[in-house]
């Protein structure tokens, strides 16, 4: 399979037509290799348009609501991001090449491991993650420009990140509840992006989407 001719007609069909307008992004898309993120028995799909399975029932993200999420971040080279629900780090790498440093959490042991060494191998160095409960956010490090949780909260974004959000920083979050079959089930979500403007938060509604759960162990789910 030929991964960059892919990658490029990823770029014009899933992005550029569906209009992500900013150049770092479409660049980096254009050269992030999708498909060492992915097991090589699915490196076949590795520019479809959807999701793939990563195990441990989580799933890489869409490229186009990779790409969407992180444009309407709208990064600075010098912005300190965190992400919640790193995966196999595909979003990760992206976020790293637009900002300043990523902190990077993921709950599944086994997923933050490879996924360390994997970014690592890739050369990558401004970031640092760890395993953990994302719901917590990262308090020693907190607080941060931007946000970005991959995986659905049921019903209102974690509180603690809420309050980890810089001044004059947002957070980009889905929120809904998952119900139905398979691992993105059916029910209702919208990825809702919240500001913070002085003492105030501001939040809005985007589109509706599709993500896993965020665990919550403290809930014991
Ligand atoms: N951007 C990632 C998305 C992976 S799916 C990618 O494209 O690969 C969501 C990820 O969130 C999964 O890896 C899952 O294990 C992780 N996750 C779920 N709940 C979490 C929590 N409470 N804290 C940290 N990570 C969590």
């Amino acid at each position: 399979m030929d991964f960059e001719r892919a990658r490029h007609e990823m770029v014009q069909t899933q992005l550029k037509k569906r209009g992500i307008k900013d150049r770092r992004i479409l660049e980096a898309l254009s050269e992030i290799p999708r498909e060492e993120f992915i097991d090589s028995s699915f490196s076949g799909l590795a520019y479809d348009d959807g999701p793939i399975s990563i195990g441990y029932n989580q799933t890489i993200s869409q490229p186009y609501i990779v790409a969407k999420m992180t444009e309407l971040l709208e990064i600075n080279s010098t912005d300190r991001v965190l992400e919640i629900g790193s995966g196999c780090g595909y979003q990760t790498a992206l976020l790293a090449r637009l900002a300043g440093h990523v902190y990077s959490i993921e709950i599944i042991q086994e997923l933050a491991e490879k996924t360390q060494e994997r970014l690592t191998r890739m050369g990558i160095k401004n970031f640092s993650m760890r395993q953990g409960d994302g719901n917590l956010g990262w308090i020693e490090e907190a607080p941060f420009d931007k946000i970005l949780v991959a995986a659905a909260s049921a019903n209102h974004a974690p509180p603690a990140l809420v309050e980890q959000i810089a001044e004059g920083g947002k957070m980009i979050i889905p929120l809904g509840e998952r119900a139905g079959k398979g691992i993105l089930g059916t029910g209702e979500q919208y990825l809702h992006i919240f500001s913070r403007i002085g003492r105030e938060i501001i939040s809005s509604r985007v589109f509706e989407v599709r993500f896993v759960p965020l665990i919550s162990p403290s809930k014991g789910s």
